[in-house]
């Protein structure tokens, strides 16, 4: 505005200082929240350089947004680079109501950057038409109920963004363009105080979140000390758990590539971090109120396969496994949760060192009729079989494939005559006794064996000793087979077996980002048929979590689901790389006519082995 007069000014003056004490208003509880959570254990900002990837790939490129859906996310993506370009205008524009303009349009730079400018404010006005589109007419279910707010927040983005437009282009008489000015000034004081109180919090915070969220993916946080029992109640809800909760946008991602939300079961992991959020709003800081109640559901936090796919999509860095598992450890270590089930493994756990319950003898049996050498500190590998490569007839299979592979590739390796359980589905059932146990008691007995290398048929046996047992000591390196395998493949017989499609393991692909070992093995023996959901996103087979033990009550079964997925390829063969995924697909395959074969990945490659039988399932 040129030549503001006086009382122009003052009124400005009057409406922002206004417009700024209700944004505070209404942000102060918001940070008061976050201010007094409990600090998070553990907590390292450093090292900063892969933070500032992080912000520049997920935030300035917005990456995460565009890559998982193309259209919308390239249309929010335009929105938040138009919020950047903004930001100058959006302070010339205030200075300029006081008669101070920071910029003129006569300089070059001037020139450029309100041109640039308005381009951004035409790409941005056809970009949130667009977005209200979609969620007021297309309305994706996972979006939810649909809010006037998100409406009233659209339409004041098309007001600053026309208003602009109107401005640069001086499409109007001196007294229109003033009139113009006065509704943009109008637009951006009542956009200010609407932001803390609504879900558009997230411009201002997601890039903090972004910045300042835990390293690592779907990490357990360590418990503080003794007293820590988990997420109990308001006093134990941590600063990064309060700061992602008022970040979320509502998106719905997490939701929709959940499989427990997709089969019908009451976890929905948005309402997670919703459930947090107005647990905060509703309870005064250091609140001595249950977490789990009127805002988030036990029965809920117990059906969460544990996956990740929640975590993996979320765009601005809202990580739901240490709620999730905080939550539940909230329950177990204090001893609320009551399921027989999970009794029943905790006490499996306790006496036998498995969670199946069954005899140490019988493990050492199955070593002597495998007729599996032991490790004995000379060989290249000790093999790790897990309770599922120990116990279980199929993970056996698997083992003994592998072992006849390792055999013929001339990779000496050998097993421990001793193994207790990794405490997987213990850590992430919540009980940190159990697990800590478990930990503690196989870090001991590797360190007498001297074990340096290990390799496991299991990808949760590789995360769990890699990652989780890092608060007990210090493990041996340990690789998953198809990573051992995918390295020789060169080496191994070719068998050409028609179409075999793949499923990524949670815990191989997202938790360890291996998505191509496993498909250099299978595509020596077959053309490989990707199923609907894969790689980053592939659809969970249900049994992660501990939920293999649990069961499912509610809704469709996981397993079938994914099994469907697989089956709709037309592949002939189902490949997989996990024993717990290969026993859900046996009992999903179970009973249905024309069931494709169930092979594991080392089962591929054994069978193309000189004089080998067919070792799959068919
Ligand atoms: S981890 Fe998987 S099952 Fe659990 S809430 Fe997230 S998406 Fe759903
Ligand atoms: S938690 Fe993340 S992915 Fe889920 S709704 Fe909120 S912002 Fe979207």
């Amino acid at each position: 505005m040129h030549d503001p007069a006086p009382a122009e000014s003052a009124l400005l003056l009057v409406l922002l200082a206004l417009s700024a004490a209700a944004a505070w208003r209404r942000f102060r509880p918001v940070w008061i929240r976050i201010r007094t959570a409990r600090p998070d254990a553990g907590y390292r900002l450093r090292p900063l350089g892969p933070r500032l990837a992080r912000f520049a790939r997920e935030v300035l490129a917005q990456a995460k947004v565009i890559r998982y859906r193309p259209l919308p996310g390239l249309a929010h993506a335009v929105v938040f680079w138009g919020f950047l370009a903004f930001a100058g205008v959006t302070v010339h524009h205030l200075a300029s109501g006081f008669g101070f303009p920071l910029l003129s349009r006569e300089t070059a730079f001037g020139r450029a950057y309100f041109g640039a400018v308005a381009v951004f404010a035409a790409a941005v006005a056809v970009a949130i038409t667009g977005l209200a589109v979609r969620r007021f007419l297309v309305r994706p279910r996972w979006l939810g109920k649909i809010s006037a707010e998100s409406g009233l927040i659209a339409l004041l983005i098309f007001l600053l963004m026309a208003t602009y437009l109107v401005d640069y282009f001086e499409a109007g008489s001196p007294a229109l363009l003033r009139a113009n000015w006065w509704l943009h000034t109008a637009v951006l004081l009542v956009f200010l105080p609407l932001i803390p109180g609504t879900k558009h919090l997230h411009l201002a915070l997601s890039p903090v979140t972004v910045f300042l969220k835990r390293p690592g993916f779907a990490e357990i946080p360590p418990l503080a000390d003794d007293d820590d029992f988990g997420l109990d109640t308001g006093k134990d809800v941590t600063r990064l758990i309060a700061l992602q909760a008022f970040t979320c946008v509502e998106c719905g991602r997490c939701t929709e590539h959940c499989p427990a939300a997709a089969t019908g079961k009451e976890l929905d992991p948005k309402q997670v971090a919703l459930g947090f959020r107005d647990y905060l709003r509703a309870h005064p800081p250091g609140a001595e109120a249950p977490l789990l109640g009127a805002h988030l559901s036990e029965e809920a936090i117990f059906q969460c396969t544990t996956c990740g796919a929640c975590e993996y999509q979320c765009p601005v860095g809202v990580q739901h496994l240490p709620a999730i598992l905080g939550l539940r450890r909230g329950a177990v270590n204090t001893g609320r949760w009551d399921d027989d089930h999970g009794s029943q493994l905790f006490v499996n756990l306790e006496r036998h060192g498995n969670p199946m319950g069954i005899p140490a003898a019988e493990r050492r049996r199955f070593l002597e009729e495998a007729g599996l050498p032991l490790y004995d500190g000379s060989q290249e590998y000790c093999l790790w079989l897990g309770c599922m490569g120990a116990y279980d007839d199929q993970g056996r299979q698997v083992v003994r494939a592998l072992a006849r592979v390792l055999e013929y590739l001339e990779i000496s390796f050998g097993v421990l005559p001793q193994e207790k359980c990794t405490g997987d589905a213990a850590r992430r059932l919540g009980n940190d006794l159990a697990f800590g146990e478990l930990a503690a008691e196989n870090l001991e007995m590797l360190s007498e064996r001297k074990v340096r290398r290990l390799v496991s048929i299991c990808p949760h046996c590789v995360r769990t000793i890699s990652t989780d047992w890092r608060e007990y000591g210090e493990a041996p390196p340990i690789e998953h087979h198809s990573e051992l395998l995918a390295r020789h493949a060169h080496r191994l017989p070719e068998r050409r077996e028609g179409s075999i499609t793949f499923h990524d393991p949670c815990y191989l692909g997202r938790y360890r980002e291996e998505y191509e070992a496993p498909r250099a093995v299978v595509r020596r023996y077959g053309a490989l048929a990707e199923p609907e959901r894969t790689r980053d996103r592939a659809f969970c087979c249900g049994a992660g979590g501990g939920l293999f033990f649990l069961g499912e009550e509610q809704g469709e079964r996981i397993n079938r689901a994914r099994t469907a997925q697989l089956v709709a390829t037309g592949a002939g063969t189902i490949a997989a790389a996990c024993p717990f995924c290969r026993s859900m697909f046996r009992d999903a395959l179970t009973g249905r006519e024309e069931a494709p074969q169930l092979v594991d990945v080392a089962e591929l490659a054994a069978r193309a082995l000189p004089s080998e039988g067919s070792a799959g399932e068919g």
